[in-house]
């Protein structure tokens, strides 16, 4: 009888280990809780918009390799969008002053030496910091190892490190850090392309590959929640979804790709990161002004980047737990302010604020300290049919799309090779 590759969870880690097994010819079945593949990384039709929007502003960069691969694999690789070059362009609210970082291809960093490229009132000699986080001393913070003050610290190192850590930097993982400066900069402008799923994240990333899936004849089972696994001596035996047990065969298997949170609910004894930090996100329907940049930073603002998409603005805002008891209105508010002052927007429309939403993913990403990075667990487990993807596993990065994606491939890896 043909094995079965129970899959648990349709985010990006469950279904790029679904797409890599049924492309090899597996016989693979994705479980997912709720109606929707996508997890994290989804898109949903907003009713006070009236459009259809992502849960959140993801942004991807040209070195993100395995999320480049998944998307040729599914045949979306066209519908990421950026510009030809790895061009930043950055507001500072306070001093309006205006600049575009732009990095050369190659590794070189001769940007650096090109006073109209690097950042404005940073020296040479500035960068030169940055190279202490490529090989950090293990389990120390990015405060402990770089100073978090001056004009490149704030206008490049936080930006990027806020972003791609979703956790304020001083604080952070200084071996995350360096594994991001190591895939971005020190790889040269090639990997740093900025790119955007223009037509949202699920038309980009999730529905092309349910396509393949599908393709491939494996199935994917909607509001079909793992409530519990049944443990054996060296593997587990049984899947419980409430109404329905799934007996495992010999040569079954299980990738469990659920939030850390809910493989911790599932798995006896698993120690997994249980801390974790928003982000915040707004949109507002207005056509962005002629000349708006496809993303824009913001330096010296509550609002970080500001992305334009056809008829809206949307603004993320990492770590932004400090942010989840303002009242939404009084957010929208302070975030349109600072929107129209850089994009030369009313700041009062005749109707007032153009039509808005706010996002609040609260438990966004694992908090990227040292601490929780420790507690990240390896694909395999004390059960030889059981092994763990997600974001949130020992993928050597932060909790990105790339990450998800890499442990997804390295969890198909794995059942692939025995
Ligand atoms: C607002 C926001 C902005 C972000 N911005 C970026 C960005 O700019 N760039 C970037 O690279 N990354 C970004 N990320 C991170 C990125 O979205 C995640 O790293 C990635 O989507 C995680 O994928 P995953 O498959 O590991 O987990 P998830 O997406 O969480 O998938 C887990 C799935 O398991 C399902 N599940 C849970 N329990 C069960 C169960 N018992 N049975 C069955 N199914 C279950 C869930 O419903 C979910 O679908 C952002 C995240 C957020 C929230």
């Amino acid at each position: 009888m043909t094995a079965t590759i129970h899959i648990i969870g349709a985010g990006l880690a469950g279904l790029s280990a679904a797409l890599r097994l049924s492309a090899r010819g597996k016989h693979v079945v994705v479980h997912e809780a709720t109606a929707f593949a996508g997890g994290r990384c989804r898109s949903y039709h907003d009713a006070s918009l009236g459009m259809t929007i992502d849960n959140g502003n993801h942004l991807l960069l040209s070195g993100n390799h395995a999320a480049l691969h998944y998307l040729r694999d599914i045949g979306a690789a066209d519908r990421l969008i950026g510009p030809a070059a790895a061009e930043f362009p950055f507001v500072d609210l306070e001093s309006r002053q205006r600049w575009t970082l732009r990095f050369n291809d190659g590794r070189l960093p001769w940007w650096i030496f090109a006073s109209g490229r690097r950042v404005p009132e940073t020296r040479i000699f500035d960068y030169a910091a940055l190279a202490r986080l490529l090989w950090p001393p293990a389990g120390k913070t990015v405060g402990e190892v770089i100073s978090c003050r001056g004009a490149l610290y704030a206008r490049l190192v936080e930006p990027l490190l806020l972003a791609a850590l979703n956790i304020d930097p001083p604080q952070g993982s200084a071996k995350l850090a360096s594994a991001v400066i190591r895939e971005t900069l020190a790889a040269g402008g090639r990997a740093c392309r900025p790119l955007i799923a223009r037509e949202g994240l699920s038309a980009t990333l999730i529905e092309p590959a349910l396509g393949a899936l599908a393709q491939r004849g494996a199935t994917v089972r909607l509001e079909h929640q793992l409530r519990a696994i049944r443990f054996g001596g060296k593997r587990i035996d049984a899947l419980d979804f409430g109404g329905e047990t799934i007996a495992l065969a010999e040569e079954d298997a299980v990738v469990l790709a659920v939030p850390p949170y809910a493989a911790a609910s599932l798995v006896r004894g698993l120690d997994v990161p249980n801390e974790f930090r928003a982000i915040v996100n707004a949109h507002f329907k207005v056509a962005p002004p002629a000349g708006t940049p496809p993303i824009l930073g913001v330096i010296n603002g509550t609002v970080e980047w500001i992305f334009a998409f056809p008829g809206r603005l949307s603004v993320t805002i990492s770590a932004g737990d400090r942010l989840l008891g303002t009242p939404r209105e009084e957010l929208a508010r302070t975030i349109w302010a600072e929107v129209a002052s850089v994009t030369a927007l009313p700041a009062e429309l005749p109707t007032g604020l153009p039509p808005w939403q706010i996002v609040r993913e609260r438990r966004a990403t694992f908090a990227a300290t040292p601490a929780q990075d420790l507690k990240r667990p390896g694909a395999e487990t004390a059960w030889r049919n059981l092994i763990l993807a997600g974001d949130w596993t020992n993928t050597g990065l932060p909790a990105t799309i790339e990450g998800a994606i890499r442990s997804g491939n390295r969890a198909a890896e794995l059942i692939a090779g025995r």
